[in-house]
């Protein structure tokens, strides 16, 4: 089995895409620097594979907390197109005094602790250090994970602001590696939108853990934290309602369909992989809000990534999420009737198919 790293970009092709088109010099300028590096930093890929755990079926959750090994490295790119251009903030570091170094200094902390809640000693589960690089590009309207490290862009201030200022982008992003080392979801179709799909599932359970949030106090949007004073009020994607994120000139509008017969079979975005995973996310937002509340439903979740696989496709998630459900009920993590209630949100939706 060959493994891929992925290059997780948080905003869209479709979106820097519309930008491009539809902005005004300056925007179009900025958007279009961002999809071209978007571009190169794929190209860039290297092709030794990650070490990752031999086969993954049959993987329990863990009982006990993991131990928190991992040290953070925040690098200060000083607008330029490279990482890791100078160390600013290593781990126990005092302050460095620069505000996206110093908030994604302690976001890492957040997530990290997370993980090792579920069991997790970091994103590979084997201790490997955080590398979170910030202030990349100019104007850079983006932020990714490369399959080895993270990295934030300043935005253009207007229509974005900084990618490092918000816990939902690098909660996503950190997933993505998370997934790389569990199920390896190909970063394409229907396994590219479940490796979406779990990265907003990460996303808004951190950020509802962090700001000790309700599933009815939880805004359920991915992104709304990096629109600037242009896009004020919008958001990226909605896992309560996609397909209503956006709707303007400057991105379009929010292309997700919240169910499989809406379901996207065209040959953009890797084939739909933003956009086909609006399915998924709506039903994990009906189980998590349907009693069991969204810090279970994230276990569930969890466990399920552990035993899928690279080529797995919606209707394979649906088995092993129920599964996963049925599991964790057995161990008293979630209450009787949460494999029921699972099975219910993926029908609302359409799944399986
Ligand atoms: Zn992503």
């Amino acid at each position: 089995m060959t493994f891929h790293k992925c290059n997780c970009h948080y905003i869209p092709p479709h979106v820097l895409g519309n930008m491009a088109k539809k902005g005004d010099p300056a925007v179009r300028q900025a958007a279009r620097t961002s999809a071209q590096q978007a571009k190169l930093s794929r190209e860039k890929r290297g092709v030794q594979a990650p070490k990752v755990p031999e086969m993954l079926t049959g993987i329990a959750m863990a009982t006990a907390p993991a131990p928190v090994t991992a040290a953070r490295e925040v690098y200060d790119c000083q607008n330029k197109w490279e990482l890791r251009v100078k160390l600013a903030r290593g781990e126990g570091d005092p302050e460095f005094g620069d505000d996206d170094v110093d908030t994604v200094y302690g976001y890492a902390e957040t997530v990290r602790g997370y993980f090792a809640e579920l069991g997790r000693n970091s994103i590979d589960n084997a201790g490997m250090n955080l590398r979170l690089n910030v202030h990349v590009g100019e104007n850079y309207m983006n932020a990714f994970w490369d399959g080895d490290e993270m990295a934030f862009g300043d935005g253009d201030g207007q229509i974005f602001t900084s990618f490092a200022q918000s816990l939902d982008v690098m909660a996503h992003e950190m997933a993505h590696g998370v997934t790389q080392f569990t199920a390896n979801l190909d970063y394409y179709s229907q396994s590219g939108a479940l490796n979406e799909h779990f990265s907003d599932v990460f996303g808004t359970a951190i950020t509802q853990y962090k700001l000790n949030q309700t599933v009815d106090d939880a805004d359920w949007l991915i992104g709304n934290e990096i629109m600037g004073p242009t896009l004020y009020g919008e958001a990226l994607r909605s896992m309560k309602a996609p397909g209503t994120a956006y709707d303007n000139p400057l991105l379009g509008k929010d292309p997700q369909p919240a169910h499989m017969k809406d379901y996207y079979n065209g040959p953009n975005d890797n084939r739909g992989v933003h956009i086909n995973s609006g399915i998924m996310n709506r039903a994990f937002y009906l189980a998590a809000t349907d009693q069991i509340g969204t810090q279970k439903a994230a276990k569930i979740w969890y466990h399920a990534l552990q035993n899928l696989w690279p080529t797995a496709d919606f209707d394979d998630a649906v088995e092993i999420i129920v599964e996963s459900a049925r599991t964790l009920v057995g161990d008293g993590v979630v209450p009787e009737g949460t494999t029921q209630t699972v099975r219910l949100a993926f029908k609302e939706v359409g799944l399986p198919s």
